[in-house]
């Protein structure tokens, strides 16, 4: 238990967003004299993930990647598409590494404070008040990343589910690529969905192989493994090999209003607040740009949630979301024209969010269909 019940800040989750933010506000002068708790059941040990991400260089997670690449590739199932990612490196952490990274500089100020305990509630008016199943405390603001229950219950937004089983295998013989990373691979399907394989070769024998779907159902654990083991086979040509590690998850990708539970004492955070980029199921960079948007309103004695999402790209996302959703055999199709149609500067600056409008015009017109008129006037 903390020695002390009230804190300047709560951060509920120390995942991706807890950390980040923390992280963040760590660095800066302007939090140094204030307390702020971050409370989690899990002591996060363990290597639950492998977040992988674009940037540029120079970059605050220097020293972080387990492995980087500059060139990838799409494979669909009438063609290959080379990417060169430069400017950019296409980058992947271990999830232990960031959290024993954050948890190391953390724990060395005083100001913050780790809780192994499990939020049950949270009150906001006329007291910011946290829950927890041991102890009750108060703050001045929360930061909370527990996904609102309203997503699973009361959701008529268009969700489609990335889900997907990943495992890291080692082959008895020199079999990858080292440089380049397949981002997709469409020549092995589950029927006409939106289904790929990601490959991610972190040696010549080891390899993160990955089986997604971009559905609105999802499926047992077995069919996952049935088309990883396929894959390796067919397309891998690998009959030897021994499985190191595996990774599952569900990753919303979703116009649900996340944004509309914060309120001015508590922000809602990570994929419970709506960080996930919703046409791709990436966060990491994105919640870069979000907890520095929160500290600059903080600093500014604005809200902290505060003008967090640009509207354009809410629009974008939804009218791609809805093509996925209607017509969810057209998922090959709209990334071979994505990838192949459009340098990788353009595409990474719009999907991080920083294209101009001449870009979109550009990527809209790769995108042109009939699928996507119906798309964009329906979302209208
Ligand atoms: C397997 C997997 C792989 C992914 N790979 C990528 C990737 O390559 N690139 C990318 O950009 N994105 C990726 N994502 C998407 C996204 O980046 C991650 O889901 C990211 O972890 C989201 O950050 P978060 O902080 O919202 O959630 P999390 O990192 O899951 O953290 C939430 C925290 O809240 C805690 N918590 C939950 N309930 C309570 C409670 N009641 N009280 C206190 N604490 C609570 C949890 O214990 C957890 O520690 C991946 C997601 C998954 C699941």
């Amino acid at each position: 238990m903390a020695e002390r019940s009230h804190f300047d800040y709560i951060i509920i989750g120390n995942g991706l967003a807890g950390l980040q933010l923390a992280l963040k506000m760590a660095s800066d002068g302007f939090f140094s004299d204030k307390h702020i708790a971050l409370i989690d059941p899990s002591e996060k040990n363990t290597n639950d993930k492998t977040w992988s991400f674009w940037e540029k260089e120079p970059s605050q997670w220097a020293d972080l990647p387990y492995k980087t690449w500059q060139k990838a590739k799409i494979n669909t199932s009438k063609t290959t598409i080379d990417l060169v990612l430069a400017p950019y490196t296409y980058k992947s952490i271990r999830a232990i590494d960031f959290y024993n990274y954050a948890k190391t500089k953390l724990e060395a100020q005083q100001h913050f404070n780790f809780i192994i305990d499990k939020v049950t509630t949270i009150t906001d008016t006329p007291k910011t008040i946290v829950k927890t199943q041991q102890h009750r405390y108060t703050a001045t603001h929360i930061f909370d990343s527990r996904v609102p229950d309203d997503f699973y219950n009361l959701n008529n937004s268009i969700t489609i589910n990335q889900h997907f089983k990943g495992i890291v295998i080692k082959s008895k013989t020199d079999i990858f690529d080292v440089d380049t990373l397949t981002m997709m691979d469409y020549r092995l399907k589950d029927g006409a969905q939106t289904t790929f394989t990601y490959v991610l070769p972190f040696s010549k024998t080891e390899a993160l192989i990955e089986f997604t779907y971009f559905t609105e159902k999802v499926v047992d654990e077995a069919v996952y493994d049935m088309f990883i083991e396929n894959y390796i086979k067919t397309y891998l040509n690998i009959n030897n090999y021994e499985v190191l590690e595996s990774e599952k998850g569900n990753i919303p990708m979703t116009t649900f209003p996340f944004d509309s539970y914060n309120t001015k004492n508590i922000t809602k955070i990570g994929t419970g607040g709506g960080w996930v980029k919703p046409s791709t199921g990436y966060s990491f960079k994105h919640t870069e740009t979000k907890v520095a948007k929160i500290i600059e309103n903080i600093k500014a004695s604005k809200t902290p949630s505060k003008h967090l999402f640009k509207r354009k790209y809410k629009f974008y996302d939804k009218v791609f979301l809805k093509v996925l959703k209607d017509e969810n055999h057209k998922g090959e199709w709209l990334f071979q024209q994505f990838y192949g149609k459009n340098n990788i500067d353009t595409m990474f600056r719009f999907l991080d969010e920083e294209s101009s409008f001449a870009e979109e015009l550009k990527i809209m017109w790769s995108l042109f269909s009939w699928s996507f008129i119906k798309a964009f006037f329906k979302t209208l």
